[in-house]
């Protein structure tokens, strides 16, 4: 066989290429507006009579001696002196043969490190060391943003030479800066490589012009992608939707176990507004765990249903979606709606028989998880999608759904609920056409849940208590933690307490769920809880939300320092569902970091949901509060809504003029920020 013949080879791409596509660095753009978060100056030589213990200092001194010592452990030990006579100790705990020879006697080198005052005198641990014959750079060194993967210096060779490729052009006409700023070129070359001279605080803190410039970019970039896809779905044409007189919808209304609250048909109104109009409803329904969203959405889907069209209802998990499907058929069966109900793990005839049902339009409402976005389901006239705790969705998951619905000419109307509430700075910024209803009150009869927080020493005080509330006929949740990275450690966490609340409770049932469990047992379990034989409950996150059992008064929650604060908002939610007093328990593994001590004091101060994301925002910021899953690629990288928001208020001021009067520019703006971001913002 000649070498000829041979299929050519797949172009290998390096491990930190393949790191660097991670991070969205693709293209020269992506890696010249890729910025750093601070900057080393190496292009001074301190002089060490003058440097103060604690700082990083760079100096310019020659090997006396160099040597391994073996105690305390093995480390190599040289000794420098400078040119004033001043001595300075190295010391490198793991060091290579080569490193040895650079520090032998007589070599004159410049060292970069943490001063220390140590038990020889000053000296650096594990310091960079070059020759002194280096010369020395005439910028500040940038210090990127990285991730295990990518070496610092590879990423900063790479953002060098893509800065001088990358075209920077000035794209946004002059009348739409804010006064004072410099040009992108500029400012880009100043950020990334600031001359020694430069004021680093403002660098740093970001206040400085050149990143004043950079993020009105970002945020204008942001705000017309936001509206190109806002008027894109102004031309979309969705089917109206209205109740009819003594239909479904009234029925429905006059069937329910309670009265609406003042809240909940406020924004059934709005919904229903939405409906009627011949455009996709784009809206989000937030309101407190609690709040009764769920019959908003019964509603909007008898709406739909009645005007000839069906509805789908998803939910993140099979747990809630089944909790949803059982309420759903509870209320519309009786008034002759067929629901169906599609999950993954729903399969065979069953599957098949649903999915008939689905395409011929038989089932009015359809309710599952993702599954109902499976190729394989085909509906025969949707007209309304609801989609149960958003956040929890991926995008893509969503963009699914969307295209999914694309079959028609018309394309559905869709209805998000969430009970994470989105600042409203954030829906604005984020979300530029999506209209946001807020239920801002919870049905009457509930009591507020107390919340405790116990360090898991006393944790046999917990099981007392939980002892009590058994014997007085309640019920008790006890939450483990989901660990990403082991599902097997999480799931021996949750056994263990599992049996060790089995051993200390013996007249009670005690229950465990999973993540692991097949979908059955699961169902089982549930239902023994529902149905109160079982008192006790201890599951993973599966319960996380949308569970309904009013008898449940305690909720402990274990390690919960290693939950995000929305998701111990959740969780909290479980119980306080009835009229009797519930307690939540947080139990947590001292010592608590700052930061996780603050999130534990926010939930136990609070029990509003947005209150509490207020607080998340503040502790975390936007970025993560959004959630890495929800917020992809596209949200500011580089902008913060609190602090910037002059520069917001201004983008939000320019961009509909520039998209109507420039649209080339406006185009060129958003491919440069956001190319290959685009699909992000609209779903
Ligand atoms: P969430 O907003 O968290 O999804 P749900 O829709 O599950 O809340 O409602 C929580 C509980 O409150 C359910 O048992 C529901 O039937 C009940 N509920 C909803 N609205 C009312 C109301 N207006 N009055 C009394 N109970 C209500
Ligand atoms: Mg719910």
């Amino acid at each position: 066989m000649t070498i000829a013949a041979m299929p050519e080879a797949p172009r290998a791409i390096s491990a930190p290429q393949r790191a660097m596509a991670k991070l969205g660095l693709l293209r020269d753009i992506d890696l010249a507006l890729h910025l750093p978060l601070r900057y080393e100056d190496e292009t001074r030589i301190d002089r060490l009579a003058a440097a103060h213990e604690g700082d990083t200092q760079q100096v310019e001194a020659t090997v006396a001696e160099c040597h391994v010592e073996f105690r305390p452990r093995r480390q190599l030990v040289a000794h420098l002196v400078d040119d004033e006579g001043e001595p300075l100790v190295l010391r490198f705990l793991n060091f290579y043969p080569s490193q040895q020879k650079a520090l032998a006697a007589g070599a004159r080198l410049r060292v970069r490190g943490e001063l220390r005052g140590g038990f020889l005198g000053r000296e650096m641990v594990h310091p960079v060391v070059k020759p002194a014959s280096t010369a020395l750079p005439s910028a500040l060194t940038p210090v990127y943003p990285t991730s295990a993967q990518l070496p610092q210096a590879y990423l900063r060779k790479a953002v060098a030479s893509a800065l001088a490729r990358a075209p920077l052009h000035e794209v946004l006409p002059a009348e739409v800066l804010p006064a004072g700023l410099p040009s992108l070129q500029v400012a880009l070359h100043l950020l990334h490589q600031p001359a020694p001279g430069a004021a680093l605080a403002s660098l740093e803190d970001r206040s400085h012009p050149a990143w004043q410039r950079l993020k009105f970019e970002e945020l204008l970039a942001q705000q017309l992608s936001q509206l190109t896809a806002q008027r894109e779905r102004a031309l979309l044409r969705a089917p109206a939707l209205s109740a009819a007189r003594g239909g479904l919808h009234e029925r429905l209304l006059a069937a329910l176990p309670f009265t609406l609250t003042a809240a909940q048909r406020r924004v059934g109104e709005e919904v229903a507004a939405d409906l009627t109009r011949g455009q996709p409803m784009h809206r989000l329904l937030q309101g407190d765990v609690g709040s009764g969203k769920t019959v908003v959405a019964a509603l909007a889907a008898a709406v739909a249903i009645d005007s000839g069209w069906q509805c789908a209802l998803m939910a993140p998990t099979e747990i809630l979606a089944e909790q949803h499907f059982r309420k759903l058929v509870d209320w519309l069966e009786p008034l002759g709606v067929t629901v169906a109900w599609l999950t993954g793990s729903r399969k065979g005839k069953g599957r098949k028989q649903m999915l008939e049902a689905v395409a011929s339009g038989a089932a009015g409402l359809v309710v599952g998880t993702h599954a109902v976005i499976q190729h394989d389901v085909a509906f025969a006239k949707l007209g309304l999608a609801i989609v149960d705790e958003q956040h929890r969705f991926g995008v893509a998951q969503r963009l699914a759904l969307r295209d999914k619905l694309d079959q028609q000419a018309l394309e559905p109307h869709l209805l998000m609920m969430s009970a994470t509430p989105i600042p409203r700075t954030l829906a604005m910024s984020y979300f530029a056409d999506l209209a946001v209803s807020t239920i801002d009150e919870l049905p009457p009869g509930r009591t507020p849940v107390v919340t405790k927080l116990f360090a898991d020493g006393r944790r046999d005080d917990v099981i007392a208590r939980i002892h009590d509330e058994v014997a007085q006929g309640k019920q008790v949740y006890w939450v483990c933690p989901l660990i990403e990275e082991s599902e097997a450690l999480d799931l021996h966490n949750a056994t263990e307490t599992h049996a060790q609340l089995c051993a200390a409770l013996p007249g009670a049932m005690v229950g465990l769920l999973h993540g692991r469990m097949p979908g059955a047992e699961k169902a089982a379990a549930m239902a023994l809880f529902a149905g109160g034989r079982m008192q006790v409950l201890v599951a993973t996150t599966v319960i996380e939300v949308g569970v309904d059992v009013p008898n449940a008064s305690l909720m402990v929650i274990e390690h919960a320092e290693r939950f995000g604060l929305s998701q111990l908002h959740q969780l909290r939610g479980r119980v306080g569902r009835g009229a009797v007093a519930s307690v939540c328990v947080l139990l947590y593994t001292a010592p608590l970091s700052p930061t996780a001590k603050q999130r534990l004091r926010a939930m136990a101060e609070s029990s509003d949901g947005f209150e509490i994301a207020r607080r998340d925002l503040e502790i975390r910021g936007p970025g993560e509060f959004m959630g890495a899953r929800q917020s992809g690629a596209a949200l500011l990288r580089f902008s913060d809504l609190g602090a910037d928001s002059a520069l917001l208020d201004h983008a939000r001021r320019v961009a509909p003029r520039l998209l109507a009067e420039r649209p080339a520019a406006a185009a060129a703006q958003v491919q440069r920020w956001l190319a290959s971001r685009v699909d992000y913002l609209k779903a």
